[in-house]
């Protein structure tokens, strides 16, 4: 497996746990806090002209206007471009922002993008629909074909943007591999690793010129707060904080702050939950009324290999179907008692969806099968509950089937 966990984030340097808890937030704050505080504040005031004047002519570096960034969602991109090897990195109001505002960054009229397939719905809707909508050509190829992502590459691609792992079969994409295929050409590749965190993978130290989270996952990691993050080199996340200073889509200091101190136990948390997701499948992997599991953990998953040779743990998502239909899936899911059904994930309550239902509703069985999603198939995003507890709930559920 891919070195990781207790490995130094840049070689030497302070390990993964200290870079969470110090990063970021070590300068001294106002009174010798040892917290950095929550400004809430809009705005920020200029002493006089001559003080405006320097600020506009470049002179001097501060903050001006709170759609144009904040010390406490400063300081927590500081965190997280640390903790993923980054130059920068740029907090959103949402991931879906952080995506939308990207992508619209490094693509215009008359430019291609390839996708993947298996992404989360808005991501494919937004490519598909808005991108498709402002003259972007899109491509969709499958995350696990290596061949047919770069015969999907054209002389005006500009982006290859992708999950890893994937969301819901958990692909691990060959990161590496699509980097070989830049040469010659002038693409970028976009990594949405919100299932991997810096913990399990840093895309970047793999070839990637840009990461992406849905910072409502596993960064935040207490299912109480929405955010999005990007991070890379840094002109390129200038060019999207350019952007975003039009478009808006901005954090709240106060999520920035339950932020950071979600991010001190990101190391930790994802640690535990690899080490439950993994048992967990393979507990389920043996159950004769499981008929698949998806977990890149497993010997059997799809991208097995990849996943050991570019992650350091294989996540806390678990993915399976069940030797039952539509309805049967349903019970199973209502007989769980830990788990509580909802959509996200890497929190640290374990949560539970029917995917056919909370994202397919308005599709009928064959048309799920076309795109892939069978009906008993279930989602488990494993949290911070004891193990021992949540694979006794699972097979009492298993048993009522
Ligand atoms: N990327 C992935 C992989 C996701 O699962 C999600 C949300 O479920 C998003 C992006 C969008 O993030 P948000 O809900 O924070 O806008």
């Amino acid at each position: 497996m891919a070195s990781g966990g207790d490995e130094r984030v840049e070689g030497r340097g302070p390990g993964l746990q200290t870079t969470a808890v110090h990063a970021g937030t070590d300068a001294r704050q106002p009174h010798a806090a040892l917290q950095v505080p929550i400004y809430q504040t809009a705005t920020y005031t200029f002493r006089d002209t001559a003080e405006l004047t320097a600020f506009m002519s470049g002179e001097v570096e501060r903050m001006e206007y709170g759609r144009y960034g904040n010390p406490t969602q400063r300081a927590a991109e500081e965190k997280i471009a640390a903790l993923e090897g980054a130059q920068d990195a740029l907090l959103f109001g949402s991931g879906m922002a952080a995506v939308t505002t990207t992508l619209l960054t490094l693509l215009r009229q008359g430019q291609h993008v390839v996708l993947t397939d298996d992404c989360y719905r808005r991501t494919r809707q937004f490519c598909r629909q808005v991108l498709g909508r402002l003259g972007v050509e899109v491509s969709v190829v499958p995350a696990d074909d290596l061949a047919a992502l770069e015969a999907a590459l054209r002389p005006e691609t500009r982006v290859l943007v992708t999950e890893s792992p994937t969301n819901p079969y958990l692909k691990v994409v060959d990161i590496p591999a699509l980097a070989a295929l830049k040469k010659g050409r002038s693409f970028k590749i976009v990594i949405d690793a919100t299932f991997a965190t810096p913990v399990n993978q840093r895309p970047l130290t793999q070839g990637a010129d840009l990461v992406v989270h849905s910072a409502t996952k596993y960064l935040g990691g207490h299912n109480d707060l929405l955010a999005g993050v990007i991070a890379g080199a840094a002109p390129l996340v200038q060019g999207i904080r350019e952007l975003q200073a039009i478009l808006g889509g901005v954090l709240d200091p106060h999520a920035a702050w339950l932020l950071i101190r979600g991010l001190k136990t990101l190391p930790l948390r994802v640690r535990q939950q690899n080490e439950t997701a993994m048992r967990l499948a393979r507990r389920l992997a043996s159950h004769p009324k499981v008929d698949e599991v998806f977990y890149p953990g497993l010997e059997t998953h799809a991208t097995h290999e990849v996943a050991r040779r570019l992650m350091s743990g294989f996540g806390g998502v678990v993915s399976f179907t069940l030797r039952a239909d539509l309805e049967a899936t349903g019970r199973f899911i209502d007989a769980v008692r830990i788990p509580r059904i909802g959509p996200s994930l890497g929190g640290v309550e374990t949560l539970i969806e029917q995917v056919a239902l909370m994202s397919y509703f308005e599709l009928t069985t064959e048309e799920r099968l076309a795109v892939g999603i069978r009906d008993s198939l279930v989602r488990l995003s494993v949290g911070l509950e004891d193990a021992d507890d949540l694979e006794a709930d699972l097979l009492q559920a298993l048993e009522a089937l």
